[in-house]
């Protein structure tokens, strides 16, 4: 158990950082952060910075020396960039899941290895396995890059064979992965922790509505069946224990429209949708990631209230906060990024309800008052 007053590095000067490193003070401990953004978001909020890049021994090394336990808010860090870091300090999650959860490739195989279904996936390298690809996947299809996508950024829909030869042209970098298309019900997420000693809690499921290929909407708890619920959990926590995961570990999936589940991907770090969790829940997602880091005692992953959590992206949104903050209920963050640049995450807002009196989609539209038109999810029956 790192008692308090110790340091938590936190590789990554993102949001997730910032909040992390607000749950680390709540505890107790100092957090530090490796960014290359000396202003960013987690260091505006931390008691130290490394400013360097992530891939650079002098900054990994200073870094490393200033923390007593390192963990992450951003993945892409490179295998040799953390063996060095694991050399010098204990270092949660792994490198080896980082590695899995950085390449698309990685993950899907060891999803299914581990008895998760994903997508229908074909790797394409080059002209001769793109068709390949198509042959057995069959279009329309999404061709991605297998390693820096995010927020939908490095993937194409792909309709014709002609639309994948141009995508496949401009994809960077190869290899890349060529998915089927899953015409789900709805998507959804399970955020577990786990602990050294194997001890698992988590949140329940909750469903993600995106818009333009980012993260719109959380609704929390995903307005799916009980069962599909449990099942959901469950498989989150199966991935968690297949990975020997120690600290926090986001599943996304898609649920089918015959109810059955497959993992899009996995995040070893707090994810955008568990963010509803900092006033919905006892301990939030990044309470409990800083706990599973530190050593610390996991409680249940309890919700006290149903949520509904927006995000704010680009200067749209963020054009709106004054309207936000004078809007009863909602509950405002901002991450405190200079730049509202279109696509970018600038904040979010949370709106509770009370436990299991999370209203339908004209209630919900009402209360995030101009912030957005909400759509159901398409499974049969279970409707609130
Ligand atoms: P993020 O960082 O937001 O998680 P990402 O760039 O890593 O995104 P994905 O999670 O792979 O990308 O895809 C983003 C979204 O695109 C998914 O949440 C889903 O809405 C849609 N999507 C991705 N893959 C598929 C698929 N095979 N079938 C249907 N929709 C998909
Ligand atoms: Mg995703």
């Amino acid at each position: 158990m790192l008692p308090p007053g110790r340091t938590i590095g936190i590789v990554g000067g993102g949001q997730l950082g910032r909040m992390s490193a607000i749950a680390a003070a709540r505890l107790g401990y100092r957090a530090h952060i490796l960014t290359e953004e000396a202003h960013g978001p987690a260091a505006q909020v931390s008691a130290g910075v490394t400013v360097g890049g992530y891939d650079d021994p002098e900054a990994l090394r200073a870094f490393a020396a200033a923390v007593d336990v390192i963990t992450f808010e951003f993945e892409n860090v490179s295998a040799e960039g953390l063996d060095l870091l694991a050399g010098l300090r204990p270092v949660h999650p792994s490198p080896q899941i980082l590695g899995i959860s950085q390449d698309r490739l990685a993950e899907k195989t060891f999803l299914n290895a581990h008895g998760a279904a994903t997508a229908p996936w074909a790797e394409v390298s080059d002209d001769a396995s793109l068709d390949a690809a198509i042959a057995r996947i069959g279009l329309p299809a999404i061709l991605k890059t297998t390693r820096l996508g995010y927020d939908g950024r490095g993937q194409a829909r792909v309709a014709t064979r002609a639309e994948a030869v141009a995508a496949f042209a401009r994809l960077e970098p190869k290899p890349l992965v060529l998915e089927g298309t899953v015409d789900f019900a709805c998507e959804i997420s399970v955020v577990v922790a786990r602990g050294a000693d194997g001890q698992m809690t988590s949140f329940d499921p909750v469903e993600n509505q995106h818009a333009h290929g980012i993260l719109d909407l959380t609704f929390a708890p995903a307005r799916i069946p009980e069962e599909t619920a449990d099942r959901a959990t469950a498989l989150g926590r199966q991935v968690a224990e297949a990975l020997g995961l120690v600290g926090l570990l986001a599943v996304e999936m898609f649920v089918d429209r015959d109810g059955s589940l497959r993992v899009n991907e996995i995040a070893p770090r707090p994810h955008n949708s568990g963010h509803w969790t900092i006033e919905a829940c006892p301990v939030s997602q990044f309470e409990m990631h800083i706990r599973a880091v530190a050593g610390l005692p996991l409680p249940p992953a309890a919700r006290h209230s149903d949520a509904v959590m927006k995000n704010l992206i680009g200067p749209d949104d963020v054009a709106l906060w004054p309207e936000i903050l004078a809007t009863p209920g909602l509950i405002p963050h901002h991450y405190g990024k200079a730049e509202a640049r279109p696509g970018r995450k600038m904040g979010h807002v949370t709106r509770l309800f009370p436990r299991g009196s999370l209203p339908g989609p004209f209630g919900i539209a009402a209360a995030l008052g101009r912030l957005a038109p909400v759509e159901g999810c398409d499974l049969p029956d279970e409707r609130p």
